[in-house]
């Protein structure tokens, strides 16, 4: 659907120096960082070594950045030369950034959401075409419940792509 819409605005992402990866996103789903770690585990050794340093000094500069007051951005430790090395198992906000959106809050009006500074560069003028994140949001809390029920977890999860990467597995479950 994101391919569909994207393709349908002539919109193409070949990464840019307002990168995505740039951002400070939070994850909220424990379904999403169990899928994270499988593709992590299936790294060699070597890379999962070089990823998980990566992480602990995102994590670093982060804390000191929020300590003096900044906002942070420093690339994601799984963001190799422009490119995001497990791609295929990238947590759900990784999948539908980009171009403009709209969700529709349980409890309130629908909220639209804006595309990238890329997006604008290249697209800002065209008309909005609709690209309603809400299925997704609905299926990822569906698969999320059924697995809390199965590991009897309750605990709220909020943690970046870096802080996933360096948490021991049994801390977490
Ligand atoms: S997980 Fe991959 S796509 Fe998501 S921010 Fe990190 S490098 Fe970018």
């Amino acid at each position: 659907m994101y391919d569909a819409v994207a393709d349908a605005y002539g919109f193409h992402c070949s990464g840019c120096s307002d990168n995505c990866c740039l951002t400070r996103f939070f994850h909220h789903t424990l379904i999403e960082f169990l899928y994270l770690r499988k593709g992590f585990a299936d790294l060699d050794e070597s890379i999962r070594e070089e990823v998980r340093y990566r992480a602990l000094n995102v994590n670093e500069k982060v804390l000191c950045a929020e300590d003096g007051g900044h906002v942070s951005r420093i690339m994601c430790p799984l963001n190799r030369e422009g490119l995001c090395i497990l791609y295929e198992y990238r947590p759900m906000i990784c999948r539908l950034h980009g171009i403009p959106h709209e969700f529709q809050h349980p409890a309130r009006n629908k909220i639209l959401g804006p595309g990238c500074h890329e997006f604008d560069a290249q697209c800002g003028q065209k008309q909005y075409l609709t690209f309603n994140r809400t299925p997704f949001y609905q299926q990822m809390a569906l698969l999320e419940r059924r697995l809390r029920e199965m590991t009897g977890m309750t605990d709220k999860f909020k943690k970046t792509v870096a802080q996933m990467l360096v948490k021991d597995l049994e801390k977490i479950l």
